[in-house]
Parts: C-alpha cells; sequence; structure tokens
C-alpha cells in the first residue's frame, strides 16, 4: 500500500506543474491550451488524489508549505498524531509532532533540501502525539515544487505500533516465562553472564541459589494443574518482591526456579541470602480456600570458587540440589569439587549396574544366624554380591542405595527374591537341614504396588511356604510405611512369614511403636553390639529392647557379635539368634553346602 501512494507521488512529482493544492494557493495556469479543460483536470485528478489518501486508514499523509505550516492532513493523520485537520492547519511541523530533542536538527533538514536538494531519507522514527507520547514511525519524506518558491514537503508516515508491539511481545515471549513472567532459562544464563562481568570487575561475588519445590507433582495431581500454576505464579510473586534491581529471579523449568545475588564483598552475606530464598518457603500458601504448607530443597553455588562462567554455575547449582533433594524435604546444600565428583561417580556406577544385571555379575552369598544357645545354623539371610567382570567387587551398601533411586531397584529385587526361592527348594531337595532363608527388602522396593503379592506368588512358585522364606525391612521403611504396604505386611504375617525389623535401634527408635506393626522379629543393630561391652548407656538400650521385645513375643537378633565378649554378652541378654563374623562371614552358596555337610546335626559347639 504505502508503495502505491509513494508511487502516486512520485508521479506527481514527476508533473509539478500539472498539480496543486487549494490549501496553498496555487491553482497555476497550464499553458494556453483550453485552461477549462486543464483545470477540470486538475480537479478530477487532485479529488482522486485526496480520495485516495483520505481512505488509507494506516497512512498518515501531512503536507508542509515552505515554512513547514501544515497544509495537509489526512484522517490517518489525526489517528496517528491526534489533531484534527482543523487544528493542525497552518501549525508548525516542529511544534506539533517534533519531539524537542529533534526539532533543530528537523528544521536545518528541511533548509538543506529545499535549499541545497538534499533529501531527508525515509527512516524507522519516533514523533509526537497530541497527549506527548511518543508514536513509532516509519517516516518516508517528498518534496514537490521542488525548484520553485513554493515547495510542498509531504510526510508519508507508516505507523508501526503494531508491529513494535508484536516485536516486544515476541521479544517478551522468547525472554520471560510466560506464567510467571520470570526470565526464562535461556535469557537467565545471558543475564547472568553480564552479572559475572560485573562481578570482575569490582572483584565481588555471586551467589546462586537453585530452588526446587517439594513434591510439587502431588499438587498437580491432586488438587489440578490450575492450583499447581497458581502456586508457581505465588511463589514467583514472593521471589520478586524485595529484590534488588541486581537480583535475578528465574523459572528454569516446571518446579525449579533460579535466583542470583551479585556484587557480594563479604562472604558472610551469603547465609542471609540463602535464609531470604528458604524464608519464601515458610508462609503456607493458599490453594482452594485452604492453607497449605509447603518445603523446597536448594543448592547453592558461589561465585568465583564454584564456577567461572553462568553455564557452570547454574550446572553446579543443579548439582547441589540433587544432593539436597537426596538427603530430603527442605534440605540446603552447598556445591563443593567432593560432590560433584561423588555424583559422577554414582552415575558411572549406576550405568555399570544397569548392565551388571544382564550380565550374570550378581550373586547371593549368605551369612548364617546361629541359635545364641545351642550354636546351631538356624536361618540364613540372604546378601547380595556385585563382582563386576572387571574391577573391585561393590558393596551393597553403595549400589543398593543406587539402585533405590531408579527403577533398577525392583529389577535387582525380582532377581534375589527368585534366586533365593530356587536356592532354599534346591537345598530343600538336596535334604539340608536348614530353617529360613531371611531377604532385605528396601523402601522403594515395599512401595511398587503388588509387592507381597509378588512374593507370595514367587514362594509358592518354587513350592515353598513361611518356613522357608522371611523378609527383613529396616524400622524408617515401617515408619514412612502407607496403609497398603501394612495391609500387605498384615496379610503376610497372618500366613505365617517370618518379619524382621532390621538394623533396629538406628531409626526412629520408638519401642511403643513396635506393637503397632506385624513384625514377629528384631535384629538389633551391629553399633549397639560393638559399643555396650563398654558403654553402659548403649548396653542399658540393649537390655530393654530385649526385654521389651520378647514381652512382645519377639524373636531377637544380635547383629554383628565379632568376638566371643560380644557372644557372652547378647548370651547373658538372651537374645534368641546370633549372626556374625564371630560365627560365619557371609559366604557363596557353595560354600554353605559344605559348612552343612561337615556340621553334625548342623550346629557346632562355640561355648569354649
Ligand atoms: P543388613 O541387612 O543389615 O546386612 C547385614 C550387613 O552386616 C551385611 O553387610 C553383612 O555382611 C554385615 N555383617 C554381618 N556380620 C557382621 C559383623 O560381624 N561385623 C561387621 N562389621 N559386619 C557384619 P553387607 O552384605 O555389606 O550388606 C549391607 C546392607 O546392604 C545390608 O544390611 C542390607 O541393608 C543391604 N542389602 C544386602 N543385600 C540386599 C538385598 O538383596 N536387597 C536389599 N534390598 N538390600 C540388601
Ligand atoms: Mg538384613
Ligand atoms: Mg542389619
Amino acid at each position: 500500500m504505502l508503495r502505491r501512494i509513494l508511487q502516486t507521488i512520485s508521479l506527481i512529482r514527476r508533473q509539478p506543474r500539472l498539480l496543486s493544492f487549494r490549501e496553498a494557493g496555487h491553482e497555476e495556469e497550464a499553458g494556453s491550451v483550453c485552461p477549462d479543460l486543464l483545470r477540470h483536470q486538475f480537479l478530477v485528478s487532485e479529488q482522486r488524489f485526496r480520495a485516495l489518501l483520505e481512505s488509507l486508514p494506516k497512512v498518515a499523509v501531512q503536507g508542509y508549505d515552505r515554512n513547514r505550516r501544515v497544509i495537509y492532513w489526512n484522517k490517518a493523520s489525526t489517528r496517528l498524531y491526534g489533531y484534527t485537520p482543523e487544528e493542525a492547519q497552518g501549525r508548525l511541523l516542529e511544534e506539533l509532532i517534533i519531539p524537542a530533542p529533534m526539532r533543530e536538527g528537523v528544521i536545518q533538514a528541511h533548509r538543506d533540501w529545499i535549499e541545497q536538494g538534499n533529501e531527508i531519507p525515509s527512516d524507522e522514527i519516533e514523533l509526537r502525539h497530541r497527549s506527548g507520547e511518543l508514536v513509532p514511525v516509519f517516516s518516508h519524506h517528498v518534496m514537490l515544487n521542488e525548484y520553485t518558491d513554493e515547495p510542498l514537503m509531504f510526510c508519508v508516515d507508516v505507523d508501526l505500533s503494531d508491529q513494535k508491539r508484536a516485536h516486544r511481545e515476541l521479544d517478551f515471549a522468547n525472554r520471560y516465562d510466560r506464567l510467571t513472567h520470570l526470565l526464562n532459562r535461556h535469557s537467565l544464563e545471558e543475564q547472568l553472564n553480564l552479572a559475572l562481568l560485573e562481578c570482575r570487575r569490582q572483584s565481588g561475588s555471586l551467589v546462586l541459589v537453585h530452588l526446587d519445590v517439594d513434591h510439587f507433582i502431588d499438587i498437580n495431581e491432586a488438587l489440578g494443574y490450575d492450583q499447581g500454576d497458581l502456586l508457581l505464579v505465588e511463589l514467583a510473586t514472593r521471589l520478586n518482591r524485595d529484590r534488588r534491581a541486581t537480583d535475578i529471579a528465574s523459572r528454569v523449568s516446571g518446579d525449579e526456579f533460579i535466583i542470583a545475588f551479585s556484587g557480594i564483598h563479604d562472604l558472610d552475606d551469603i547465609p542471609r541470602l540463602v535464609r531470604k530464598v528458604e524464608d519464601v518457603m515458610r508462609a503456607p500458601f493458599v490453594l482452594q480456600e485452604r492453607y497449605c504448607k509447603l518445603s523446597a530443597c536448594l543448592g547453592i553455588a558461589i561465585f568465583p570458587d564454584n564456577g567461572e562462567t553462568a553455564s557452570e554455575l547454574i550446572r553446579n547449582a543443579d548439582v547441589a540440589k540433587n544432593r539436597a533433594k537426596l538427603a530430603g524435604q527442605g534440605q540446603v546444600v552447598y556445591f563443593n569439587q567432593q560432590l560433584h565428583d561423588d555424583l559422577l561417580h554414582q552415575h558411572r556406577l549406576s550405568d555399570r549396574l544397569e548392565r551388571a544385571v544382564e550380565a550374570g555379575e550378581l550373586v547371593l552369598h549368605y551369612q548364617p544366624q546361629v541359635s545364641a544357645i545351642s550354636g546351631r545354623i538356624e536361618h540364613l539371610e540372604a546378601l547380595l554380591r556385585w563382582i563386576p567382570a572387571e574391577g573391585p567387587p561393590v558393596s551393597p551398601a553403595e549400589f543398593i542405595p543406587l539402585a533405590e533411586r531408579s527403577e533398577l531397584i525392583h529389577r535387582i529385587g525380582d532377581w534375589v527374591l527368585e534366586n533365593a526361592c530356587r536356592q532354599r527348594a534346591e537345598w530343600r531337595t538336596a535334604g539340608l537341614k536348614l530353617g529360613r532363608i531371611d531377604i532385605n527388602f528396601s523402601g522403594r522396593q515395599v512401595k511398587r504396588t503388588g509387592v507381597f503379592d509378588h512374593f507370595e506368588a514367587c514362594v509358592e512358585r518354587h513350592g515353598l511356604g513361611p518356613r522357608d522364606i522371611g523378609i527383613e525391612l529396616t524400622e524408617n521403611v515401617l515408619i514412612e510405611a502407607d496403609d497398603d504396604i501394612l495391609a500387605g505386611l498384615r496379610r503376610l504375617h497372618h500366613r505365617g512369614f517370618r518379619i524382621a525389623i532390621d538394623d533396629f535401634g538406628t531409626g526412629y527408635s520408638s519401642l511403643s511403636y513396635l506393637k503397632h506393626f506385624p513384625v514377629t522379629a528384631l535384629k538389633i543393630d551391629r553399633t549397639f553390639v560393638r559399643d555396650a561391652p563398654n558403654q553402659p548407656g548403649d548396653r542399658a538400650i540393649m537390655e530393654a529392647t530385649v526385654f521389651i521385645g520378647h514381652r512382645l513375643g519377639l524373636e531377637v537378633v544380635a547383629e554383628g557379635v565379632e568376638n566371643r565378649e560380644q557372644l557372652a554378652l547378647v548370651r547373658e541378654m538372651r537374645c534368641d539368634l546370633v549372626q556374625g563374623f564371630y560365627f560365619f562371614r557371609p559366604m557363596a552358596a557353595a560354600d554353605i553346602e559344605r559348612l552343612l555337610a561337615d556340621m553334625v546335626g548342623g550346629s557346632r559347639d562355640f561355648s569354649s
């Protein structure tokens, strides 16, 4: 459209003597040939031209005389600059729409054009609306009657407000998070690098805090995504509150935010800034008109100690945040290199463990549990071993927690169950005199739906029953168990399966809850057995545990008995079973077979 107007105007420009505007008072003679006809043609042409200019809603056209006074002002100009043609008529260009700082320049450029023929180039500029606001326009200029005493300058301005707005919106969408209007991840990195430049210049520090809301997924699932969104917006508002201009707040993914405080000159300020972020979570959130208490884990990385660049700092704060998540809800972890190396090591180990299951690198070892009185081998505990084809064996204390962080624990758990049952059935067929094999279950394993049905089905499939296979769980697993898990355990208990609380005394250690759980045995943690001979406190706790255990009808096992003194003590305390290196270390199935075959009646006298 603009092109067409400019073409029209240039056409007129090439025939300056054929057109005039009445407003400018230029009705010219066009030679001697039939002046009436020519005048008529002028008028028709002028009307057409006017009609065209008036009909363009977005193209503002203004005409100015030699002294830059308005001689023409179309409707679009009124729309763009706010003045009616009557108001604009006769007023100076620079007074009407030229912002003060540009005035001198415009006057000079106009003069240069009419005096020296230097055209004013087309340009994107901002002109002034009647209200004082600036209007972005693309402005093109045309001079008519250029070489006469009455030059007329026409300005053709196209309103760029819509484009500029669209541009701004696009820019906003590219830089900011749509929901919370905080910076997004991409622009966080940009801003952070700028902040780091400034920190370097001033030899200051910067602290980066990665915040991850605990159990946000539960809110989404329980209350719906709308409520989840509300929560994120509220959180963003809180993070933005009393934020200094140099602080950076951004949302980097679903429920994760990064906040950066720069220009720190005293490292003692860092804990205070971290507390500021922690405080954001302290006040309850209102969701569906109910107060809701939430927590978040924080990972912290500090410039320059924990990284030189934005991406390095972001990655390290993320590492610290992941470590905080592992430690539980509402935890705060500061990054250090050891953390990073540990994580890398675990990552590699995790990869190897994944392959270990298929590669047949897992084996079960068995540790006998012997009768404290007779010394006879009663039962075995199955203990998993990972013996990689390359490299040293890895302790279950290291790889079980690792497997727990992924679905891998279920594959491993299934493998243990299957192999322990197969082994127990094999030994029964071989006629070995033996009680149960007890299997360890970790927290994540018992949370799997139908875990105990699966357990029972496997036991039955191998032709075994409650006298052959038992389970061990830690106190914390029981405390955190939900109703489904407890119902499953009660069913097993009811059917006569042995359920032992492992490492008793290291978890919540509340004796009173014992009566609530469907358990049949207590395994006193080896730290008590180790310390009791010399520590009256540990001894007292152990005695009380054995006493209450027996009063509740539970079997009591002493773990980790390593020497004669400890054995004497646990016997004196009347523990029922003893497990420990003093008797047997965990050993391969073949060694168990040899051991049982060697022993007359499966027992050995340890009293001497
Ligand atoms: P746990 O169930 O408490 O197993 C007893 C641990 O104590 C075993 O360590 C065993 O070798 C060790 N132990 C036994 N007697 C003595 C002793 O006299 N002195 C000392 N210092 N240690 C003794 P292990 O085999 O390294 O297993 C560590 C933990 O890994 C187990 O603790 C258990 O929680 C877990 N685990 C082992 N196998 C499995 C499994 O198949 N599934 C699951 N979920 N966890 C397992
Ligand atoms: Mg155990
Ligand atoms: Mg134990």
